[in-house]
């Protein structure tokens, strides 16, 4: 049978030019120590060639993408109480809301009316909405926009929808199948990413207060491949990790979908899979996180290792998931200091994750939080896709996001980069070349209508709602 995946070569050193133009032909596959070493081993420039390389074996020279799509946040309530999050209320406060589904259904029709191909709908755990409530929703908008492609709710809201609304199964897997075949049917055609922040546990239990762990997430996502979707994983790092927990995570995301492409004898043809991975440094502003004092920040700290360093050598990737961090020399700090990400180290971070996740086929550029020129560099690190063009975001702009473009400054980032731009779908299946003189940017005659524009701070002032139960609803909130 033929292997999946390329073969390791643990004895190889990053520094060999010849292992790595394997890695970046797909003949070679790094390992996590191997991974690691591509942090300090290799000047900047030289990890970005190398995964430009293997960038360009996957996608080509030419043509580099970008999505329309509307990221729609349904609610702000949520009970999780995610250090990094400047987004979540706990549903009591003046500006905690709930969309009404006309006010989502509006937002998707300003999307179809631009050509916008997608809506990414995710929002906080909210246990106040039943099934009923997002079964009618997205039937509501397959009625009228079919040709939107719903790319919407992510892991950490499918685990929650296993408690909120207790659906029959013997196990966890069981009922997240069950809950997502009726999402599924009811218009939802895919999932987010959303909530991978860094999947090893001491990591994560610090940050991610009430939201699930790595198991679940991953859990969830292998669900919707096994139905045919395909998925994105993301990774928000920059914050109390360490570098080895970075490549944890990129290990994981790799493992399993080497387990699910198995089952679909290699090709993925018939299961759905991650399509994409994409990562960003962390947003400080408006967080509890990013009251956190800075790593170095104090004389006594210089010179010393990252307490995060620390914790995640004795982590082990994996191996020794319930370590004490208190008990670990080194780590006294753990949590209790940041070191944030700058652009060298996204940069970086993007770089490695193009070379080691070999079974991914895109890396997205996340100029959103790291800007349109840092986004626009990307685009030579490894990265192939430009996001979305996005009419709106809640999220990370609540936590100090400044940047929105619009298609023609996006078509103009790409081709300055030296690509023609191409607008693709969900599945990545270009629908618009833009490679003659009718393009986006190309028509522009005055920039300075089209720089980036600051997106708003705050979330969205809508109307706080009680859920309006259907008629069919008591049948749903009884199945709570
Ligand atoms: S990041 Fe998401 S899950 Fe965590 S508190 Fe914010 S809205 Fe809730």
């Amino acid at each position: 049978m033929r292997p999946i995946h390329p073969p390791e070569v643990p004895h190889a050193s990053v520094t060999d030019p010849g292992f790595l133009a394997a890695a970046a032909r797909g003949e070679a596959r790094l390992t996590v120590e191997q991974g690691l070493a591509l942090f300090e081993a290799l000047p900047l420039p030289e990890v970005g060639r190398w995964a430009d390389a293997r960038c360009r074996v996957l996608h080509g020279d030419h043509v580099r993408t970008y999505v329309i799509d509307r990221n729609i946040n349904y609610t702000n309530v949520c009970n999780a109480k995610c250090t990094f999050c400047a987004f979540r209320r706990d549903g009591t406060e003046s500006d905690a809301y709930t969309l009404e589904h006309t006010k989502i259904l509006d937002k998707v029709g300003e999307l179809a009316a631009i050509g916008g191909t997608q809506i990414l709908m995710q929002g906080g755990m909210n246990p106040d909405l039943p099934l009923d409530w997002y079964l009618t929703l997205l039937r509501a908008i397959k009625e009228r926009y079919p040709r939107v492609h719903v790319h919407a709710f992510s892991p950490p809201e499918f685990v929650e929808f296993v408690h909120f609304f207790d659906p029959p199964g013997a196990t966890f897997e069981e009922k997240v199948r069950w809950v997502m075949v009726r999402l599924r049917e009811a218009g939802m055609d895919s999932l987010p990413g959303g909530g991978g922040e860094i999947f090893a546990a001491p990591v994560r239990r610090k940050i991610g207060l009430g939201k699930c762990d790595a198991e679940s997430w991953l859990t969830v996502m292998y669900v919707a491949h096994t139905l045919g979707m395909f998925t994105s994983a993301t990774m928000m790092f920059g914050h109390i990790e360490g570098r080895a927990d970075r490549i944890h995570h990129m290990h994981l995301v790799r493992e399993w979908q080497d387990r699910v492409l198995a089952g679909s004898g290699g090709s993925g043809d018939r299961r759905g899979h991650y399509k994409a991975f994409i990562s960003w440094p962390f947003q400080r502003e408006n967080t509890p996180l990013g009251r956190v004092k800075d790593w170095g920040a104090d004389d006594a700290e210089l010179g010393r290792e990252f307490p995060g360093d620390a914790l995640a050598r004795a982590f082990d990737w994996g191996r020794n998931p319930e370590i004490d961090y208190r008990a670990v020399p080194g780590a006294a700090e753990f949590g209790r200091r940041v070191r944030m990400a700058g652009a060298s180290e996204y940069l970086r971070t993007q770089a490695i994750s193009r070379l080691f996740l070999d079974n991914i086929y895109s890396i997205g550029a996340s100029w959103v939080t790291m800007g349109p020129h840092i986004g626009q560099v990307a685009l030579a690190y490894g990265a192939n896709d430009m996001g979305s063009v996005m009419m709106e975001e809640n999220v990370v702009s609540s936590a100090g996001t400044t940047y929105c473009l619009d298609e023609p400054v996006i078509c103009r980032l790409i081709r300055d980069a030296g690509f023609t731009p191409a607008q693709r779908n969900n599945t990545y299946d270009v629908l618009r070349l833009h490679d003659g003189p009718g393009s986006p940017d190309l028509r522009v005659t005055d920039w300075s209508l089209h720089r980036a524009r600051k997106m708003h701070q705050e979330a969205p002032k809508a109307a706080k709602v009680r859920v309006t139960v259907s008629a069919a609803a008591p049948a749903a909130a009884a199945a709570r």
